[in-house]
């Protein structure tokens, strides 16, 4: 049979323990692997690569297509980036796939129905990491949302849940807020789900939504959401479900793909040998699925789960009159590689087909032509003017022909005309000039605003599609 190639790191803190331990396992079962292992993180950050990756391991990662990797340690500040953002980024593993499920009664939940998988989108939303310091105190964080991010996702958590028995798809978003981006993400998920009739599919409002799945997991079977929102109610799946140290990660692309357990480097623990290797074994067990050795999978997670229900637990799950004995990371790893072959007695058996392998994606749809028109522009200036009719009659004067100073708001509220909030003001202040006019006079404006000493700090263009706005009112507007 042949072997498949993959891309090992064995990370910092924890992560060589539990790394080691998995490895193990999978021999044991017969893992038909080729491992490439790369040095990634800590010592790497130390050498002065603010990436934590060098060029060699991005060749290997590359060749070999499939990850599976230990928590690392990124830096705080300094400029460092974040090594997984980095990785998910730049091989575009846009689906993050985490199943949750409660192991009741061998691991202690208040919720013993649960068994949910959330699959959030990898790539866009606030991780895109595009942020700026307009003036010394005020700043902004940049939330795309695009139409292509939007249906990927959308399309993957219907395929994964035909894929695996799944029934219903719930998407939550905070339309009721962010009516354009979160708009767009659940116009597109409603336009997908047409596509699967046979899958049941709702909209919760991510605030709400997330409270349920703190108080009533089994409400849910898969959730599709963004980047932020599904890292936020990831964590509070995995905490629910019994520990994080239980929380798993497929992050799946086109071409590539990387599977990880959901917690860090643990460094309060680790060096001592009682990490719960459990995360990243259920993740190695979903990459055996991805690569096509489903055979191999399901004797590992039968073997697991066995060793889950005879109440051999790490300290993390352990729990006095649900446990048996409380194992360190080796030992544990030794009563799973003992139960090889043999399946759990209470706790269902799993079954994973040999040969599956990866899903395989439909073509993105076609997209519809929109007819785009400007019809102005918002032009940010900074300055400490705070009475805002002094400052609309500093501007006036500077207004070129076609445009019209329709508001002027601050932090996203009305100010001018004819609006006074009681909240405060920043320093930053939006122009919003309005009118049919090219991107000529755009520039003119600009130029005569320069020209007459505000200090601009950012613009943007106001267009229709088909008629409808693509920009956001002011509150009070
Ligand atoms: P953490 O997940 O490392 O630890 C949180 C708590 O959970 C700690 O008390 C820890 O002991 C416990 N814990 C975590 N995994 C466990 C396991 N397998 N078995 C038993 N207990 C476990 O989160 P943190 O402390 O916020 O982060 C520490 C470092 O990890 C940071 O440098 C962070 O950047 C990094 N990190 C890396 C990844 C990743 O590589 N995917 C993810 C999250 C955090």
């Amino acid at each position: 049979m042949t072997h498949t190639p993959i891309t090992v790191a064995r990370g910092n803190g924890i992560g060589p323990e539990i790394m080691a331990a998995t490895l193990d396992i999978l021999e044991a079962a017969g893992a038909r692997l080729e491992i490439d292992e790369i040095e990634i993180g800590e010592e790497i950050y130390k050498r002065g690569c603010m990436t934590g990756i060098e060029d060699s391991a991005w060749v290997t990662l590359r060749k070999n297509k499939v990850f599976l990797k230990a928590p690392v340690f990124t830096p705080m500040g300094g400029g460092f980036k974040s090594l997984n953002v980095t990785v998910r980024k730049t091989l575009g593993l846009y689906a993050n796939v985490r199943p949750c499920r409660a192991f009741h009664p061998f691991i202690q939940t208040h919720h013993p129905e649960m068994n949910l998988v959330i699959v959030r989108e990898n790539e866009e939303d606030l991780y895109g990491g595009v942020e700026y310091k307009y003036t010394p105190h005020v700043t902004e964080s940049i939330k795309l949302i695009s139409r292509t991010g939007s249906e990927r996702i959308a399309r993957y958590a219907f395929e994964y849940a035909r894929a695996n028995g799944r029934k219903k798809v719930t998407c939550m978003v905070k339309d009721n807020i962010m009516k354009i981006s979160d708009g767009l993400f659940y116009e597109v998920f409603q336009d997908i789900a047409t596509d699967y009739p046979e899958i049941e599919n709702e909209r919760y409002i991510v605030d709400i939504g997330a409270a349920r799945v703190a108080s009533n997991p089994a409400l849910f079977d898969v959730i599709v959401t963004q980047n932020l929102y599904g890292d936020i109610i990831s964590d509070i799946a995995a905490e629910v479900s019994g520990s994080v140290g239980l929380g798993i990660s497929a992050n799946i692309g086109d071409e590539f793909a990387m599977f990880e357990a959901m917690h860090g480097t643990a460094p309060d623990i680790a060096g001592q040998g009682i990490a719960n290797p459990s995360g990243l074994i259920l993740s190695a067990i979903m990459m055996l699925v991805h690569i096509g050795q489903g055979d191999i999978a399901e004797k590992v997670h039968n073997a697991w789960l066995k060793t889950i229900e005879n109440g051999i637990h790490t300290g993390d799950l352990y729990t006095q009159g649900l446990s048996r004995k409380n194992v360190g990371t080796r030992e544990f790893k030794e009563a799973v590689i003992a139960r090889m072959g043999q399946k759990p007695e209470n706790l269902k058996p799993v079954s994973y087909e040999a040969e599956k392998g990866a899903l395989i994606m439909p073509p993105l749809k076609a997209r519809d032509e929109f007819e785009r028109i400007l019809v102005g522009t918002d032009i940010y200036i900074y300055t400490k003017e705070q009475d805002v009719q002094a400052l609309a009659e500093g501007v006036l004067p500077h207004i070129v022909e076609g445009l019209d100073l329709s508001m002027i708001s601050n932090r996203g509220v009305k100010m001018w005309p004819g609006h006074k909030p009681e909240s405060f003001c920043s320093e930053m202040w939006r122009l919003r000039l309005q009118g049919d006019v090219s991107s000529s006079v755009v520039a003119q404006q600009i130029s005569a605003l320069t020209a007459a000493g505000f200090d601009i700090v950012k613009t943007h263009n106001l267009y229709t599609y088909d008629g409808e706005l693509g920009f956001s009112k002011a509150q009070g507007e």
